[in-house]
């Protein structure tokens, strides 16, 4: 396992900066054969869940016919918020890379949730109350998703 990375240019919520697409972005991964690879739209990933499983936290199962969504967070180069991107995988290619409202709702799109920033995700949104220890459950998400009436499966 190695660092790698998702890179796209991102335009940030907060300060409308546009960040270049390179790693300054740090939306990083362990998907990447080598080292720093960088994966961009359109290119192949390793993408299935025992791969997924390495860097990200499977919050529910693929519904038939859904791409796989990856959601984390990404830096904005110039004001350093930490925003939303989700990540959408279609036959083991990189489809989409965008920017994400904060919100539940683009909880209810993913399947996965980056591990490194999981539990920050789950503050900020405010359902701590949901957990019973300092690590997040993918349980917690179910409940999560049931509090915003939301269909978890
Ligand atoms: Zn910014």
């Amino acid at each position: 396992m190695s660092l790698s990375f998702f890179v796209a240019e991102m335009e940030c919520p907060v300060c409308h900066t546009v960040s270049p697409a390179t790693n300054e972005t740090d939306m990083q991964n362990q998907l990447g054969t080598e080292p720093w690879t960088r994966f961009g739209v359109g290119d192949e990933v390793p993408s299935t869940d025992e791969d997924l499983v390495a860097s990200y936290v499977r919050v529910r199962p693929n519904r038939d016919g859904e791409p796989t969504r990856l959601l984390q967070f990404w830096r904005c180069s110039s004001c350093g918020n930490d925003n939303w991107a989700e990540i959408e995988v279609v036959e083991a290619r990189v489809r989409t890379i965008a920017p994400v409202a904060p919100e539940r709702r683009s909880l209810a799109r993913v399947q996965w949730v980056h591990e490194l920033h999981s539990e920050e995700l789950f503050l900020t949104v405010d359902v701590s109350d949901l957990f019973d220890s300092d690590e997040p459950r993918p349980e917690a998400w179910e409940a999560l998703a049931r509090n915003a009436d939301l269909d978890p499966r």
